[in-house]
């Protein structure tokens, strides 16, 4: 199995230094493991990313864990990069500069608010569905105007809290899984949803379901915030793949896909 989204204590509100991780995938028996820590533009995220200062020397040190372990485990680096409309010069000037495997987007912000940490209005039920799900379904429209990223990480992330999309809101959702086909990118199945109130994988089997229809190859990412929860839940999500119709994984070097097995 491959991991393709865990973070590292770069971005401060995860723990483990880069090797643990990677010490944590091989004893897990993971094929291949791909840093994609967290970089963000957006002011409200500051202390929940890595400085884009730093991304020289977290490049460094995944090349260095790669060649280390390369005889044990096949070691990947990318960033996730919080879609900023304010500030894609300077990602797009970041992901031209560095040698990175992949790039995932991500929406954590709408209007500047981070609706994704529990300390959110959003998270304690005060914002309705019907006001977050357009906003952030607009958000990743406007994301897929650009070109700079290759996989779309935790598609419907707001159902984290269990605020789950009405039928409206999963219309908007396979209106932007279209959009993805049109543009050759990739979907990731993120397991860490099975830890939060909504007790489901991102996407939802439905909007997996619609991915393999309309052929969108698919990652695989634990969202690890410590080396323990590397590789979490991935039977699960074999599980899933397989009942959705998916027969091989998507990987990621120096930004060109290649086919995963599958097992
Ligand atoms: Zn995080
Ligand atoms: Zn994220």
């Amino acid at each position: 199995m491959i991991d393709y989204h865990v973070h590292t204590s770069l971005c401060n509100h995860a723990t483990g230094t880069m090797e643990q991780y990677v010490r944590a995938a091989v004893v897990r028996g993971i094929a291949t493991i791909c840093f994609l820590d967290h970089l963000t533009f957006q002011e409200a995220g500051r202390n929940n990313a890595m400085f884009p200062r730093e991304v020289p020397m977290y490049v460094n040190e995944a090349r260095r864990l790669e060649r280390y372990y390369r005889e044990q485990i096949s070691v990947r680096v990318g960033l996730e990069i919080d879609f900023s409309p304010r500030h894609v010069d300077r990602c797009i000037e970041i992901v031209n500069t560095f040698d990175l495997d992949v790039v995932g987007s991500s929406v954590h912000f709408l209007e500047g608010e981070d609706v994704v940490t529990r300390h959110s209005a959003w998270a304690r039920g005060e914002i309705s569905p019907d006001e977050v799900y357009p906003k952030y379904i607009g958000v990743l429209e406007s994301m897929l105007d650009y070109d700079y990223f290759d996989v779309i990480c935790h598609l419907d992330l707001p159902k984290k809290y269990n605020q789950r999309p009405s039928l409206t809101a999963i219309k908007g959702f396979l209106g932007v899984l279209e959009k993805i086909r049109e543009k050759d990118l990739t979907v990731e199945l993120n397991t860490s949803g099975f830890h939060y109130p909504v007790k489901e994988a991102f996407p939802s089997p439905e909007l997996l379901g619609r991915c393999v229809q309309l052929q969108i190859p698919v990652v695989v990412g634990s969202d690890a915030h410590t080396p323990e929860t590397v590789g979490r839940d991935f039977d699960r999500a074999r599980d899933l793949l397989i009942e959705a119709g998916y027969r091989h994984l998507t990987g990621f070097s120096h930004r060109q896909r290649e086919a995963v097995p599958l097992q």
